[in-house]
Order: structure tokens, then C-alpha cells, then sequence
């Protein structure tokens, strides 16, 4: 998606070589338009699979809002985030998975409560970045827990360097991800 890539260009900062920082449209300030043009193009790569749509499932914080962009393009099915923490007010059963972060060294629980998620539902996983593919892999995890259908992974950026969609791929997953940056080489963002 050019639109994009000349924005993560003209506006994305590379911290070493392996993190992006987009914050000024995507992971802090939103640039809605940008935005609403995202769903429509995950609308074209996935357009195939548009009627199976049941769910979209995104992980909090920075995936809720373009999935929110994507379930406009599907007509409107619910999207489901899962949670990082277990809130107090969680009180129903959940699915959960281990996720693992790089970009914060942490290693946390991510859930969905039961009742948001049901056998033979289709979903589509909406995330912001792709890095080493385990925040897909965990939600992934917790469709296929209920015994839905994952019909593909909707990705805003992938940093193909670290994997992730390729392991993903190997899995059986299908990945569209509109901007692929190869690498990250002093301060410059290098698109697949
Ligand atoms: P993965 O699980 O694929 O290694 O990492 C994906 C998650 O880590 C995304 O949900 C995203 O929040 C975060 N992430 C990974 N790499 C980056 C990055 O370069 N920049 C930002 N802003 N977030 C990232």
C-alpha cells in the first residue's frame, strides 16, 4: 500500500535496527483517514473470504482501532480484542495464550472470555505490526481454542526480518500485510 509506505517513510523513526516508531499515525496520534483507508484495502486483499467474516479479533491497544476501521468493510461484524492483564471485572471463563514480547522483554497472558468467542465462527486477526509473529500466534491460539476458522491475518506493518510472518505462513496461516519492511539500517526503512 504506497499511501502507507510513504508515510511510515516521511514519518516513521527506526530505534536501532529493529523497532519502528509510528506513533504519529498509528501507535499513540491516529490518523483516522489513513486509517479508513486501511480497512478498505484489507477489504480488497481479503475480499474472497468478505461473506465468511463473523468476527475480527485484534489484541489491546494499538490493533483495536484498525480492526475497528477493517469491521466497517465487513459490514459490521463485532471485533473482539483480547486483553493483556485480567481485569477484576473478568469474572467469566476465558481462553488465554502466552505471548511473548521483544519489543518489551515481557511475558504476558493474553484472553478472550468464552461467551465472545464460538465454534465455527470465521475471524479475521487484525494487528498493527508483525515482528516475531507470537501476538498472532496467541490469538491464533485462542480462535482455534474455541473452534473457529482463522480466514487470514490482516497486518498493518510487517518487519519481515524477524520471522514472524514466515513462521506464520508455515503454519498454514494466510498473512497480507501492507507495508513490508525488510530491514531497518541506519535510520533508514527499507520496504520489501
Ligand atoms: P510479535 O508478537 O509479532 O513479535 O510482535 C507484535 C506485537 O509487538 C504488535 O502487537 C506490536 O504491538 C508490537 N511490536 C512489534 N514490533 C514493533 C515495532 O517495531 N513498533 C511498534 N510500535 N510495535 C511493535
Amino acid at each position: 500500500m504506497d499511501r502507507l509506505k510513504k508515510r511510515i517513510k516521511a514519518d516513521g523513526v527506526a530505534i536501532g535496527t529493529e523497532i519502528l516508531k509510528v506513533d504519529s499515525f498509528l501507535n499513540h496520534q491516529i490518523d483516522v483517514e489513513l486509517f479508513e483507508a486501511i480497512g478498505g484495502e484489507f477489504r480488497r486483499r481479503f475480499s474472497d473470504v468478505a461473506g465468511k467474516v463473523d468476527k475480527i479479533v485484534t489484541v489491546e491497544a494499538s490493533g483495536i482501532a484498525v480492526a475497528c476501521f477493517v469491521a466497517s468493510y465487513f459490514g459490521y461484524p463485532p471485533v473482539v480484542f483480547a486483553k493483556k492483564a485480567k481485569p477484576n471485572t473478568m469474572t467469566d471463563d476465558s481462553y488465554s495464550a502466552e505471548v511473548r514480547s521483544f519489543t518489551k522483554g515481557t511475558v504476558s497472558n493474553i484472553m478472550i472470555a468464552k461467551k465472545f468467542l464460538n465454534e465455527g465462527e470465521g475471524v479475521l486477526i487484525i494487528d498493527d505490526f508483525l515482528a516475531h509473529g507470537l501476538a498472532a500466534q496467541g490469538l491464533a491460539s485462542l480462535v482455534k481454542q474455541a473452534g473457529g476458522k482463522v480466514l487470514g491475518v490482516g497486518i498493518v506493518i510487517e518487519k519481515s526480518f524477524q520471522g514472524g510472518g514466515e513462521k506464520l505462513r508455515e503454519a498454514g496461516l494466510r498473512v497480507e500485510s501492507l507495508a513490508v519492511v525488510e530491514k531497518i539500517e541506519d535510520g533508514n526503512i527499507i520496504f520489501a
